[in-house]
């Protein structure tokens, strides 16, 4: 069969309707979506944004007075730019992250924003700058939908964020279906989860790998309230064009996940595959 593409306006020469942009025309790169695997059409059963939204009283202080902020006058590229200092360096380079960046414990990254003395092009700015990389949805074998890179990407790059509905903790845990929830921090009180089950951006479809290619990283941008970073994810190794992109969803995930699915990512190293999974919630 051949492969087809679903979802948009009008008709393939299959009859098959296709989709050329997920997003509206709300990310600075089309995603479109195709499923070469079967009949199941795109899954249109949330709507598309592009930057985190709440749905109810959650108090995100943005107040412009209590931003850090530098007062460089340059590209924001030397050691005494304040908003480096606040990631324990600057970490991009040329808008990527440096190859050293640590990827066991990433620091939280602070970009520029519009406190500070730069311009809108200084180096401390990559997030913010939104999708740029060609991504692609599709169904795969045996995950569902997943998520490709439609072109090689370097070590370091910003492939996109998990955008969502931003909740509280004790309001997630009223949410009848969990596979969309990314808790932002690990405080006792006080915690909140992006939602991606009814508003979210092409994050939500990226499927977990035991060899992952994307780091999660936390950044803040246009306000510094800690409570809610924008997870960022970078690629933490070179990726091939038409590979799929995944991240590790954790022992917490797959310690409840695990008595309904197996992981099928198909590694050698595959760590929540069936046998495994029987060794971790017995021991
Ligand atoms: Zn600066
Ligand atoms: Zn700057
Ligand atoms: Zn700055």
């Amino acid at each position: 069969m051949g492969c087809h593409l679903i979802g948009c306006d009008g008709r393939s020469s299959l009859g098959r309707r296709f989709l050329c942009d997920i997003s509206r025309g709300y990310e600075k790169v089309p995603i479109n979506c195709v499923n070469g695997v079967d009949n199941e059409p795109y899954p249109g059963n949330f709507k598309y944004i592009p930057d985190n939204c709440v749905t109810s009283l959650v108090n995100i202080n943005k107040d412009i007075t209590h931003l850090q902020h530098c007062s460089c006058t340059d590209d924001c590229s030397s050691s005494t730019c304040t908003c480096g200092q606040l990631s324990l360096q600057c970490w991009y380079d040329s808008g990527r992250l440096l190859l050293d960046f640590c990827q066991q414990d990433p620091p939280v990254l602070f970009e520029c924003n519009h406190a500070c003395s730069c311009w809108r092009t200084c180096k401390n700015r990559v997030v913010q700058n939104g999708l740029r990389v060609r991504l692609q949805l599709f169904k795969t074998e045996k995950m569902g939908w997943g998520v490709r890179v439609m072109q090689d990407v370097p070590q370091g790059t910003f492939i996109c964020e998990y955008v969502g509905e931003i909740i509280t903790d004790t309001e997630a845990n009223t949410r009848e279906n969990d596979s969309f929830l990314f808790t932002l921090n690990d405080k006792v009180d006080d915690i909140h989860c992006i939602d991606a089950r009814l508003f979210g951006n092409i994050g939500r479809f990226i499927n977990h790998l035991c060899e992952p290619n994307l780091l999660p990283v936390k950044v803040f941008t246009m306000h510094q309230d800690l409570r809610f970073p924008r997870i960022a994810f970078f690629s933490s190794r070179a990726i091939k064009a038409g590979d799929q992109i995944g991240f590790d969803y954790g022992d917490h995930y797959w310690m409840v996940k695990s008595k309904y699915f197996s992981c099928e990512c198909g590694s050698p190293k595959c760590r929540y595959d069936f046998g495994s999974l029987t060794s971790m919630t017995t021991s």
